[in-house]
Parts: structure tokens; sequence; C-alpha cells
């Protein structure tokens, strides 16, 4: 099962990811994820993707489809994927689709999450997550018991420095530009699915789940 998940920031991509990989034994591959990691672990990696992530840029396509053609190497891919936030550009694309080439494979689903852009500001700004284990809540919409604590492990909740301000604004801008254009890309191949965002998580995915299902 090789897939992807696309959408806006804030559409809900790691969200749906979470239920997916619940329900389907796949590894769950957030290039947004690894950098954040190599952000926090200090490495050059991530000195070089902070760099572009606070300024909601893209980090260079050679950089990003680099660590993803390591990961897919791994072995635990090997049976399929679930791709969240890659790619993103167009050359990304065209990369991912020679590396699963060269494997004698290729995507099989592209799950687009539409969720409009006003609905998309108010998600990103009210996303909080825990600094201990990672769970996503959101201020309003999913809210811990305890406000600014995790439900699972207690740890402290913080926003992403990239989910305040103009930085928003700057990723849909970049969204819009950059990454939408795949959509056509994946529609062209017969493997794009648009999935309605804009509903409460569970019924988001059990449509994802049916199409999975019938893949
Ligand atoms: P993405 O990975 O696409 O950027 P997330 O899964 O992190 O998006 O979701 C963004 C924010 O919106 C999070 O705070 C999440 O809890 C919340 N969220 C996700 N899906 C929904 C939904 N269907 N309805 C309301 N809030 C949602
Ligand atoms: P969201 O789903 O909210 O947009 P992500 O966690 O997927 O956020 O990405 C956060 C940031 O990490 C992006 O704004 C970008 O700087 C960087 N990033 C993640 N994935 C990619 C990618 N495929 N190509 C380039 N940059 C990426
Ligand atoms: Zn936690």
């Amino acid at each position: 099962m090789n897939i992807i998940i696309m959408g806006p920031p804030g559409a809900g991509k790691g969200t749906q990811a979470d239920f997916i990989k619940a329900a389907f034994p796949i590894p769950h591959i957030s290039t947004g994820d690894m950098f954040r990691e190599a952000v926090a672990n200090g490495t050059e990696l991530g000195k070089e993707a902070k760099k572009y992530m606070d300024g909601g840029q893209l980090v260079p396509d050679e950089v990003t489809i680099g660590i993803v053609k390591e990961r897919l190497a791994q072995p635990d891919c090997k049976e399929g994927f679930l791709l969240d936030g890659f790619p993103r550009t167009t050359v990304q694309a065209e990369a991912l689709a020679q590396v699963l080439a060269d494997m004698g494979r290729k995507v099989e689903a592209a799950i687009n999450v539409a969720v409009p852009d006003e609905v998309l500001i108010e998600r990103i700004t009210g996303r909080v997550s825990c600094s201990n284990c990672k769970t996503v809540y959101h201020t309003k919409f999913k809210p811990p018991a305890q406000a600014g604590k995790c439900d699972k492990c207690g740890g402290e909740l913080v926003q992403r420095s990239d989910d305040t301000g103009e930085t928003v604004r700057k990723r849909l801008v970049v969204y819009a530009a950059q990454t939408k254009p795949l959509l056509e890309y994946y529609e062209k191949q017969g493997v794009l699915h648009d999935i309605n965002g804009n509903r409460d998580t569970r019924e988001v995915f059990a449509d994802i789940k049916r199409l999975l299902e019938n893949l």
C-alpha cells in the first residue's frame, strides 16, 4: 500500500494519518515531523531546515528528497508507506515516482484532504502539541481535559513557532503556488481521491478507510 496524504497546512493530514496507521499496518512518514525532530536535535539538517520553516518557505527539494529516499529504503517500508507532507513540489513528485519505479512500485492513491482557507487558519492558529509525546490537540476542536497538559502523558502543550502570525498566511500562499498544482499531476495518473476534510475527524476517516479498503 503506497499512499500519499495531501492537503494544505492545517487540513488534518497528521490527524488522519494517525487514524490510518492505527487501521492499516504501514509506517507514517511525515517530512514536517522529520524536520522538526532534526531542529530539536540541533543536527546540520535541522539547522538548514529551520531557516526555511521559520519563514513558511519550503525546504529545498534536494534536501527533502534526500531524507525521503533514505527513509523509503528502510525495511519497514517494504509493504508500503503513508507519506504525509511529501511531495510538495513537482520536482519532489517526479523524484518519488523515479525512486518507486526503481523498486517496481508506484503511488497507488493520493488522498487530497480539502478544507476552505478560513477554516484552515482557525485550525492552524489553535493547534498545540505535546512537547513530550507529540500528540496534537486543538484549543477549541480537540481540547485536552486539563488546559495546557497532555491527556496521555501530562506533558506541556506548546504551539509550533510557524503556526503564528504572518507565517501561517505565507504557508497558505506557498501551498497554492507550489503544491496545489500536484493535484492535477496525480489526477492525470488516475490516483487522486478528493475527500471533504471540513467535517468531524471520524467522518473524514470513514471515507478514507472505505477508499483504502477498496484499493
Ligand atoms: P496538518 O497535518 O494537515 O497540518 P493537523 O492534523 O495537524 O493538520 O490538524 C490541524 C489542527 O486542526 C490540529 O489542531 C487538529 O487537532 C485540528 N483538526 C484536524 N482535523 C480536524 C477536523 N476534522 N475538525 C476540527 N479540527 C481538526
Ligand atoms: P503543515 O502540514 O502544517 O504545512 P508540515 O509539518 O507538513 O506542516 O511542514 C512544516 C514545514 O516543514 C513546512 O512549512 C516546510 O518548511 C517544511 N516541509 C515539510 N515537508 C516539506 C516538503 N515536502 N518540502 C519542503 N519543505 C517541507
Ligand atoms: Zn504527551
